[in-house]
């Protein structure tokens, strides 16, 4: 035993402190190797300890939500893997609330809607926590996350907690803050308005059927691959929509597949696990399209899923 497994172990209690774990099971593309080490936090304290236990010992950290924008490696993370769990949603008063990071964005809409507080309920549907969507700035029907987000509890990785206001969270397009500060989300104030909770269950179920519309979602998958293209950094030619699905789609990659990842035949921004595709065949059809559209129609598509884990030997050939 290292220091560091007495010390995670002395903190979480032996039977919580997972080695060697598969973690192809908490992602939604159910694909990746293992990682050395697994905790799953209950609370914003516990995500703390568990930098603290890691940097003392000088083990990186690699934060998981819900898994649902990740492609990890097969051959895995090095390190320790927080997995964040549990957390709660308090009022703080009319007009905000508070998630921790590890509550669901479905947990989420679900308590606004009950508590007739208006503002979350389009985003029924979204898979993943609020850390992974404010990390991500999660968009839905032209709208961003970080919009409605009045502030946030952040830690470093030297396990420092700070308290931020949205303004400082430079969020954009697919864009935080958290992308380059290296911060780990621990919780999260809304601002909400007063609502009727039958008609936000309304406005959550058109977001729903219109999900069951026009996503896969029988099939493993993370999502879209790709960031739509952006007025000043791209240039689309005439007639094709603003759409990375749409110039996935214009190269004919719709149906494409690697292995048993194909791209979706429904959606062209999602790539889909059949069944036995390994993180290597998915990050050879996201190259592949990307070199496809580029050659095509001149623009470099840009990553939306984010890589993690042990990539270093590549994908070959
Ligand atoms: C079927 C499907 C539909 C989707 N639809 C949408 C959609 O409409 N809009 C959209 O934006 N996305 C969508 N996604 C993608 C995904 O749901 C979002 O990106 C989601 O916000 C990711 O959250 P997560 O908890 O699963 O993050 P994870 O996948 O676990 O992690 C993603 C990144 O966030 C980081 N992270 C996670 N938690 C924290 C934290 N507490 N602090 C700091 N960093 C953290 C991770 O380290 C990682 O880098 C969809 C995915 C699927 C599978």
């Amino acid at each position: 035993m290292t220091a560091f497994d007495d010390a995670l172990g002395a903190r979480f209690g032996e039977a919580r402190v997972g080695r060697n774990v598969r973690l192809a099971p908490f992602t939604t593309f159910r694909v990746g190797g293992q990682a050395d080490y697994l905790i799953e936090t209950r609370c914003s304290d516990e995500i703390v300890d568990a930098l603290r236990i890691a940097r003392g010992a000088n083990v990186p950290v690699t934060v998981l939500g819900g898994g649902s924008n990740v492609l990890v490696a097969d051959a895995g993370v090095r390190g320790l893997v927080v997995r964040t769990r549990g957390g709660e949603v308090v009022r703080i008063d009319a007009t905000r609330v508070r998630a921790d990071a590890a509550v669901t964005i479905n947990g989420l809409v679900r308590w606004t809607i009950n508590h007739g507080a208006a503002g979350l309920e389009a985003w029924a549907g979204t898979p993943g926590t609020v850390g992974g969507a404010i990390y991500g700035n999660a968009h839905f029907g032209g709208r961003l996350i970080g919009d409605l987000v009045e502030s946030v509890r952040v830690a470093d990785r030297a396990a420092a907690a700070a308290e931020l206001p949205a303004s400082a969270m430079a969020f954009g397009y697919d864009r935080s803050r958290l992308q380059t500060s290296g911060e780990i989300l621990l919780s999260a104030v809304f601002r909400v308005s007063e609502g009727e909770p039958a008609s936000l269950r309304a406005t959550a179920r058109a977001s729903l059927a219109f999900r069951k519309r026009t996503q896969p979602l029988e099939t493993p998958s993370a999502g879209c691959i790709f960031q739509n293209p952006a007025p000043g950094l791209d240039v689309v030619p005439e007639g094709i929509p603003w759409s990375a699905g749409a110039l996935v789609d214009r190269a004919g990659l719709k149906g494409a597949a690697v292995g048993a990842a194909r791209v979706s035949p429904a959606h062209g921004n999602f790539i889909v696990n059949e069944g036995a595709a390994t993180a290597a065949d998915i990050r050879r059809l996201i190259e592949k399209c990307r070199a496809e559209v580029r050659d095509r129609f001149g623009v470099a598509l840009r990553d939306e899923i984010v890589y993690v884990g042990d990539w270093g030997l590549g994908i070959g050939d």
